[in-house]
């Protein structure tokens, strides 16, 4: 009897991989080839394609009893990938010189041989492996054999060793040469930076925003350009580490190279647009590690913004697909959210007259103040904008800062599930928001004039927090507080009372 044992990989749902194991016995008895673990009609075509393929190549097929077992059993779909894997297994079996890798066969456990194998033994094109490969590299396989033509697109690891080959017959001949991963390119230093415009205090409170990860709303009295604004992000945001950048290609396969995702949608967006089904990732996973920004949220479908809430609340959110397990997507976005003040668009506009009525602006917010009111934490009213361009200094400047936020944060939440001031679960805030004295307590309880007092108090304190994170401040002083109310403010405005004061000072 001869044995083999080859380990390869599938891909369960477009989210999960399970390694496998290929063992092909030799043995006496009806010469046939028999392929379990897969289902029975694909089982037979397999073991033609294996026959013809061997014979094509001059390659004795042993006049004897051959089973290939795929374990665990019950893979309900079979990748044509896996034909090179299958292939490997049984030329091992047949005669382990067949098929010398390195001289040593120890090494085979960390190997995946990825490849659809035609009729004559040529590696056929791959369209993309890239989500294939980074799930390979999660589960410890480091050596991987692939059709040659999608090496270009595969070369962001530089832990692993790629072998890219035409044909079975330069595995035979060992006619390949490694080829090592390379690191990243880091980003976006290497791309020219245009200068854009943006009101001065965005300036201001971005790095807020960025470090502690706080979910931003803009209300509008002009719109803004939202693409300029992103641009501008894009040079502040931190460096993307391995895990990031990772998660970014698998799901973006056709990145050439990792980098943030920015990505802007409107209301006309579809839900199966935004959580993706089984045929496409969904915007929403293509933004992972990015920024998400939501324009004229008032106008989203409830399930969007149900949804959202649901992720900012608990830092986390199933996605269900039919016919695929549901999926848990943490909360590794930057939200920026905004909307117009009221229907017209001039509500708190110190120029311009407001001619909605009250109700008006009630039902137009309504979604906004059910909803999201309280996930959100920094508010921002956009009037009479007084552009600015960050100069080349002041952007490097303001990245050191938002760095070294970005690390202190790391380090304090070492222990924890979540790593940013943004995240802290609202019955955890007074552990890590600690203010400086009895008096700064005070103040910012006396000054905190809204229904939901606990909520607000908590949420002033995590937006302090990162304004203190900036100074390097290990406690919060009372002037983070301050500039923590200031941000926040606006979320009084649509409370009714105040509403009302508002409208009748401006009518009159
Ligand atoms: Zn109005």
């Amino acid at each position: 009897m001869k044995t083999s044992l080859v380990k390869s990989l599938i891909m369960e749902t477009t989210f999960s991989s399970k390694k496998i194991s290929i063992q092909t016995i030799i043995r006496k008895g009806i010469p046939t080839i028999k392929i379990l673990g897969i289902p029975t009609q694909k089982s037979t075509e397999i073991s033609i394609k294996l026959q013809t393929i061997l014979i094509s190549n001059q390659l004795n097929l042993p006049y004897e009893n051959i089973q290939i077992n795929l374990t665990p059993s019950g893979i309900k779909q079979y990748n044509h990938y896996l034909d090179l894997s299958l292939l490997v297994s049984l030329l091992l079996a047949i005669d382990p010189a067949l098929v010398m890798i390195e001289n040593s066969l120890d090494a085979l456990d960390t190997m995946l041989f990825l490849g659809e194998v035609n009729l004559f033994g040529e590696i056929e094109y791959s369209e993309s492996l890239t989500s294939i490969i980074i799930h390979a590299y999660k589960k410890g396989f480091r050596r991987i054999f692939l059709p040659y033509n999608c090496i270009q697109h595969t070369l962001f690891l530089d832990d692993l060793e790629f072998y890219p080959i035409f044909h079975i017959k330069d595995l035979i001949n060992q006619n390949y040469k490694k080829i090592k991963g390379k690191k990243f390119l880091s980003l976006p230093s290497t791309k020219k930076r245009r200068e854009v415009q943006i009101p001065q205090q965005i300036v201001n409170t971005l790095p807020i925003i960025l470090s502690g990860k706080h979910p931003t709303i803009l209300f509008e009295n002009q719109k803004l350009n939202k693409s300029s604004l992103l641009e501008q992000i894009e040079y502040l945001l931190p460096e993307l580490n391995e895990e990031e950048s990772l998660e970014i290609l698998l799901y973006n396969p056709n990145l050439s190279e990792p980098r943030r995702p920015l990505t802007k949608i409107n209301s006309s967006i579809q839900n199966k647009e935004f959580l993706g089904d089984s045929y496409d990732f969904g915007i929403l996973l293509k933004t992972l590690n990015g920024i998400l920004f939501l324009e004229d949220i008032n106008l989203f479908d409830k399930k969007i913004i149900l949804f959202l809430k649901e992720l900012l609340e608990k830092n986390e959110a199933f996605i269900y697909k039919k016919n695929l397990e549901s999926l848990n997507i943490k909360n590794k976005f930057w939200i920026f959210l905004s909307t117009q003040t009221c229907p017209c668009g001039n509500f708190l506009n110190p120029l311009k007259v407001c001619t909605c009525s009250q109700k008006a602006i009630f039902e137009y917010m309504k979604k906004f103040i059910t909803f999201l009111k309280y996930q959100i934490e920094i508010y921002l009213h956009i009037s009479n904008l007084n552009f600015v361009t960050m100069k080349e200094n002041e952007i490097l400047k303001t990245k050191q800062k938002i760095d070294k936020a970005i690390e202190i944060q790391k380090n304090r939440f070492s222990n924890e599930n979540f790593s940013f001031n943004a995240q802290i679960p609202l019955e955890r805030v007074y552990d890590y928001c600690i203010l400086d004295s009895k008096e700064s307590e005070e103040w910012l309880e006396n000054i905190i004039d809204t229904s939901n007092y606990d909520y607000e108090k908590k949420l002033n304190l995590k937006v302090a927090r990162t304004i203190a994170d900036l100074e390097e401040s290990t406690l919060i002083k009372k002037h983070h507080i301050i500039q923590a109310i200031q941000i926040r403010k606006l979320i009084t405005l649509y409370e009714e009372p105040i509403l009302k004061k508002t409208l009748f000072v401006e009518k009159k």
